[in-house]
């Protein structure tokens, strides 16, 4: 793995060759944006610490219990917490749920930016926004923080950003696009300027595809990597035999 000292930032090229094995390992994603922002942050809150199909059964119940996400913002926690319960951690997720409603309620939009009605529910205004105006609102959200913002703007209206999360982290680490000790934000960051000219959905959901079917935490699959060439960790563990 690259040293701290020694570790120089990548053209964006590199990203791009890196993308282009993956596609033809994996595919092309077809993830398509959704168009539902508020859904987006309370679907990433419920993913923390489970798995996908528990955050969806709990998103889902959710949903099913509660016309709105107005309904879901006035109603006592405990029913939250009950309807959210498959995912896990409910004591801790419906508060934290309501908090984030509360201030999307409490927040207008930035000067100059949107038209809604003061204290409605709504961030569409983040479709056509731009884009730190969108981001810096989102990181002002209680409990969100740089890779939840990205998703929301990502999968919500296919604005440029890249969420970095533990596997685009632990891959992008490993390929030298980051810097080894780099904090999440500085990732983040760095994902921006390499992600130029590239689909920023493929570079989040290809590093993650690798990350969970080649590159583990322990023990990555070097050996059958397509990005071997390229990687200084996997070369440098490939010397050391
Ligand atoms: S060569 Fe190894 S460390 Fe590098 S990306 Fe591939 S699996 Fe990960």
């Amino acid at each position: 793995m690259a040293r701290r000292d020694d570790w120089k930032a990548p053209p964006p090229r590199r990203l791009r060759a890196i993308l282009e094995r993956l596609r033809r390992r994996y595919g092309r994603p077809s993830t398509v944006v959704h168009g539902a922002p508020i859904d987006e942050l309370v679907l990433t809150v419920l993913s923390q610490n489970t798995s996908d199909r528990n955050r969806d059964v709990a998103y889902e119940r959710l949903r099913d219990r509660f016309p709105s996400l107005e309904a879901v913002r006035e109603a006592p926690v405990e029913e939250i917490e009950e309807a959210i319960r498959p995912g896990g951690l409910a004591v801790t997720k419906a508060p934290r749920i309501q908090r984030i409603l509360d201030a999307i309620t409490a927040t207008p939009a930035p000067a100059g930016i949107g038209s809604g009605e003061p204290g409605a529910m709504d961030l569409g205004w983040m479709a056509d926004a731009p884009l730190d105006a969108a981001r810096d609102y989102l990181c002002e959200l209680p409990g969100v923080g740089r890779k939840t913002a990205a998703c929301v703007l990502l999968f919500s209206y296919g604005r440029h950003d890249v969420p970095v999360d533990t596997h685009v982290h632990r891959v992008g680490t490993r390929l030298g696009l980051f810097r080894e000790g780099a904090s999440l934000e500085e990732c983040h960051d760095e994902m921006l300027r390499l992600s130029r000219g590239a689909d920023p959905i493929e570079s989040h959901v290809a590093l993650i595809r690798h990350g969970r079917r080649t590159c583990h935490a322990r023990g990555p699959r070097c050996d059958e990597c397509p990005l071997l060439r390229l990687c200084p960790y996997g070369r440098a563990a490939r010397r050391s035999g």
